[in-house]
């Protein structure tokens, strides 16, 4: 393991960041989305709503959609020979091209559904990973994971008798490319990685991995989890041979999600599940699957998930995903510039310029729990934990942080509120 990553103080600044007005509101620093957009928000007019990395907010476009779904298409899709049932197929599959289209996924067909990352993760082990990996094989995954993209993998190398290896990270907590290079070797089948880590934020080169497994031939499997809600993404130009991703963190709703696998990989691969939907032709001894998509979604599908995700994805296409992630970075670095002006406080993670919307911290002799405690009291929800990823907590030397994660809805108030409720909360325990 390497030694702690020491936090990082945000000092130099890129082009970017000079824009910031720490002294008030700028233009770019009021919110990308109208928080009226958001009923929940608009409801709670004094929520600063700091948790978007573990859940977003839903807009009033994806709850009429899926309200709308309900009250006109409503039947089981694929089954039935009547016009509702056509209906439900259609808003099925429309939805389908529609979030292909925002993924940046010329082949709809390869999308997936699934519960959100971790059933596409567990998919792509369960299926394609039973089936390739085998006994000395490699598996590389990174100390960045969460458990979704961790545990699958290391249970899979205990089951083949792979070898499990985890690329470490620099002192700022971005990946040491040298160092996973260095893992990836002729035995090597699989390397895993997120795109963007939910812990600290630090985006992944995904370019340079691919090229770097590419050399041997191996799988490429990137968590997408906060990737996709934040960053212009194009799939099929990432040229990674999976992509994961959750609906509930990109404004739409839970329970969906899915996989992005290329093509070949799919068709060669064992379902996952068996069930309806899922088969060609059921003999008595033998049975033969459906084509792409169907394969891999067994059962009566999750319609109202697709169809609340497609209105999602637009949802965001009409802000401009090119601004979301500056927008983001322009919160985080506000937050990062006057968190570590608290005594006390650490701001963990690389520098702005390698990180998206996330911003983990401690704070001197007060557990993270009692903190967001505390925060929660000025009506400021931050995530507090390991945030599913203790293999990344232990290489920080901590067992928890505080967490914030910016989103689209979110303003300079948000920050100032996050920032002015942790100074109180330094105050108060400095003074018991
Ligand atoms: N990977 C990352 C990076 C995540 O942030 C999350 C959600 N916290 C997941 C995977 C799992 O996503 P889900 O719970 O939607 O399956």
């Amino acid at each position: 393991m390497t030694a702690p990553i020491r936090p990082t103080v945000v000092t130099a600044r890129d082009g970017r960041t000079a824009v910031i007005n720490i002294g008030g509101l700028d233009a770019e620093q009021s919110a990308l989305a109208r928080r009226s957009d958001f009923p929940l928000l608009a409801a709670n007019p004094r929520l600063h709503y700091l948790d978007s990395a573990a859940t977003t907010q839903k807009p009033a476009a994806v709850l009429e959609a899926i309200q709308r779904y309900y009250e006109t298409s409503n039947a089981n899709p694929h089954r039935g020979a009547y016009a509702l049932s056509a209906a439900a197929t259609e808003a099925y599959h429309d939805s389908r091209t529609r979030i292909a289209r925002f993924l940046g996924v010329a082949d709809a067909d390869t999308v997936i559904f699934a519960r959100g990352t971790t059933e596409a993760l567990n998919l792509v082990t369960s299926s394609w990973g039973r089936t390739n990996v085998k006994a000395g094989d490699r598996i590389v995954v990174t100390r960045l994971e969460h458990h979704a993209n961790f545990v699958p993998w290391q249970v899979l190398a205990h089951e083949a008798g792979a070898e499990f290896v985890i690329a470490e990270l620099n002192a700022d907590g971005t990946l040491d490319m040298n160092g996973l290079a260095s893992l990836i070797n002729a035995k090597t089948k699989v390397v895993a990685f997120g795109h963007v880590s939910n812990a600290l934020g630090s985006i992944n080169a995904v370019a340079e991995i691919v090229a770097l497994a590419r050399k041997v031939g191996a799988l490429t499997v990137c968590d997408g989890a906060q990737g996709a809600p934040h960053i212009n993404v194009s799939v099929d130009s990432l040229g990674v041979d999976a992509y994961a991703f959750s609906g509930h963190k990109m404004l739409g709703p839970m329970g969906i999600g899915g996989l992005v696998m290329r093509r070949e990989l799919l068709e060669a691969m064992p379902p996952y599940q068996m069930g309806g939907d899922m088969i060609s032709h059921v003999g008595d001894q033998h049975t033969t699957w459906n084509v792409l998509p169907h394969k891999f979604e067994a059962g009566t599908p999750n319609v109202e998930g697709p169809v609340g995700l497609a209105a999602a994805c637009e949802y965001l296409t009409s802000l401009g995903m090119d601004r979301v992630i500056e927008h983001e970075r322009l919160l985080a670095a506000r937050a990062m510039e006057k968190l570590s002006a608290i005594p006390g406080v650490a701001v963990l993670g690389p520098a702005i310029d390698k990180r998206g919307g996330v911003v983990s911290f401690t704070l001197d002799n007060v557990h993270p729990h009692d903190l967001s405690q505390m925060l929660d009291a000025d009506g400021v929800c931050v995530r507090a934990g390991h945030h599913c990823a203790q293999p990344l907590m232990r290489a920080l030397d901590v067992h928890a942080t505080t967490r914030a994660s910016f989103y689209v809805y979110n303003d300079a108030a948000d920050v100032d509120a996050l920032v002015e409720s942790v100074d109180a909360a330094r105050k108060r325990f400095a003074g018991a």
